[in-house]
């Protein structure tokens, strides 16, 4: 005679369909999570202290947003309005996150200390929010962009969230400076969001004068980020800056090729002798050319990651509706799917290919031994990017943060 069974895990869902970031596993599958992490993953059934029923449910990894700027770079103009940010806006912008089922994130440029701040609070549980992964600065020409153009008109926040460089000293030296900050990778700024004809200066949107950055102070940045073990990502929005930005070894391109179709078959050949990520951010830009371009690189097979370059919804830019963080995500996911991406393509691009993207080999899969940062869905995803949507509940290192439902067995 045995006595009742002892509960094995902290929190087990017991008989999901589960895509594990990569694939859907072929039976429904449970899963036991112990102190944070995915312990046990069986077709038997797991006996925990709390156990989800979730006969019928989907689980999916956690999704990953690789492409945000956290910070109001409008409003936040002088140390008070940027306490006020933190304070007022900050904690239910990271909620934000959670609720729509983003349980990591990147930023590519926001301000420091600032955002070193979040990344601890994060951590230390002090903030409710995603997994917080940094760039530190962006990195732009002296008068680049974002420097001279988004943070134009706001001085004190532009010296904060950017680093302009005309040498390949200043190269060396800023990209040693992130490094010491503890970043994760470094992102550079190779060309304003507009088209620029090659000239060393042009006008952004017809308005701002702007520099772009000289190729060989580019080549220094990624060489020194490479020593370091950093990977570097580059902003581009032209074929031919884009293929700079590969030739000189960059690992990523965000938002990739913009302003015309892709044309030159040098671009794609160089994405993948990178081993590079394409992040298509068709949130900010929803053009045809970028949507085209999309499917192209995809056909290619090239490491596609999903990021909307979300910002802070207290922005405000004319033809641009700010939206939410998290939501635009979701946006994003559907312009993916607009441009002939498929669902299991899309979330393979905010989970397993997202964890290699950021070099980060606890996230983003549903594996023993990663992190338990799962959704629980009602629908199966791998359909329809639609079934996303107000997922049942949101885990985070195994706690659920969202409860949609009650759910429990
Ligand atoms: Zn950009
Ligand atoms: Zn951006």
């Amino acid at each position: 005679m045995s006595g009742p069974v002892e509960p094995t895990f902290d929190l087990v869902f017991q008989d999901a369909w589960i895509f594990d970031g990569e694939r859907t596993l072929p039976k429904p599958t449970s899963v036991g999570i112990t102190d944070g992490r995915i312990a046990k993953i069986s077709q038997s059934h797991l006996s925990g202290r709390q156990t989800v029923n979730a006969a019928g449910l989907w689980l999916t990894p956690g999704l990953i947003e690789s492409h945000i700027h956290l910070f109001d770079f409008q409003n936040a103009i002088n140390p008070e309005a940027m306490g006020h940010y933190i304070k007022e806006e900050l904690p239910k912008n990271l909620r934000s996150f959670l609720d729509y089922g983003i349980t990591s994130v990147k930023s590519v440029g926001d301000p420091l200390p600032e955002i070193g701040d979040v990344r601890n609070r994060l951590a230390s549980g002090d903030l409710s929010g995603p997994r917080l992964l940094m760039t530190g600065v962006g990195i732009t020409a002296p008068g680049g962009h974002p420097s001279a153009t988004v943070y134009g008109r706001n001085p004190w926040y532009r010296l904060r969230a950017a680093s302009e460089i005309g040498s390949v000293d200043e190269a060396r030296d800023v990209v040693n400076a992130m490094a010491e900050k503890g970043v994760d990778a470094i992102k550079l700024l190779l060309q304003g969001g507009c088209r620029c004809s090659g000239e060393p200066d042009y006008k952004w949107h017809g308005m701002v004068s702007i520099q772009r950055m000289k190729p060989e102070v580019l080549e220094a940045a990624v060489a020194e980020a490479r020593r370091l073990g950093f990977k570097t990502t580059v902003h581009t929005f032209e074929e031919e800056r884009a293929i700079e930005a590969l030739e000189a070894g960059a690992d990523g391109v965000e938002h990739g090729v913009v302003a015309t179709r892709i044309s030159d078959k040098r671009f794609i050949d160089l994405l993948l002798k990178n081993d590079a990520s394409y992040v298509p951010t068709l949130w900010v830009y929803p053009r045809a050319e970028a949507m085209h371009n999309l499917a192209l690189v995809r056909d290619a097979g090239v490491r596609i990651v999903l990021g909307s370059d979300s910002f802070a919804p207290t922005v405000q830019i004319e033809g641009l509706e700010s939206g939410m963080f998290g939501a635009n995500s979701i946006v994003e996911a559907e312009r993916m799917a607009l441009s002939g991406l498929t669902a299991t393509e899309i979330l393979r691009s905010a989970t397993g290919l997202a964890a290699v993207h950021l070099g980060r080999s606890d996230i983003g899969v549903i594996a023993e031994g990663r992190q338990a940062d799962l959704l629980l869905l009602q629908a199966d995803p791998t359909v329809s990017v639609e079934n996303l949507k107000s997922p049942l509940k949101v885990i985070q290192g195994g706690r659920i943060v969202v409860d949609r439902a009650e759910q429990q067995a």
